[in-house]
């Protein structure tokens, strides 16, 4: 989709620091990481919310890869999450569906 930041990066019109990729996912590093390890994954194909999905086995497909990244940067053990902003309250600020996988640091909850 035109406009669309992560559009741009899965297209590599912007750089990115790519951790992974397949034909319908795209993982890279976040540019302002929260943690040691924060890494955004993405559907190829734009998305804009949650609310949009009309594909669970992408989803189901996207937490594997979330999971098998967080094994190889070795926070599977010690711990990890997986968040998904949506809309406003949400926090979302880039409308094109993704999960922070964020680690390597401990947690506070509730977040804020
Ligand atoms: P959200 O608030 O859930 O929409 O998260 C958007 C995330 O995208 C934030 O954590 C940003 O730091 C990150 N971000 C924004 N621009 C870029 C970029 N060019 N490359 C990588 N991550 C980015
Ligand atoms: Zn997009």
């Amino acid at each position: 989709m035109s406009g669309c930041l992560f559009c741009k990066i899965i297209s590599k019109e912007i750089p990115a620091e790519i951790v992974y990729e397949d034909e319908d996912v795209l993982a890279f590093k976040d540019i302002k990481p929260a943690a040691p390890i924060h890494i955004l994954i993405v559907p190829k194909r734009h998305i804009p919310t949650i609310i949009d999905v009309d594909d669970n086995i992408l989803i189901g497909k996207i937490h594997r890869i979330a999971v098998e990244i967080a094994e190889k940067n070795n926070i599977a053990s010690s711990g990890f999450r997986i968040v998904c902003n949506c809309n406003r309250h949400g926090g979302q600020e880039v409308y094109h569906l993704h999960f922070h996988l964020i680690g390597g640091r401990v947690m506070n909850w509730p977040p804020g």
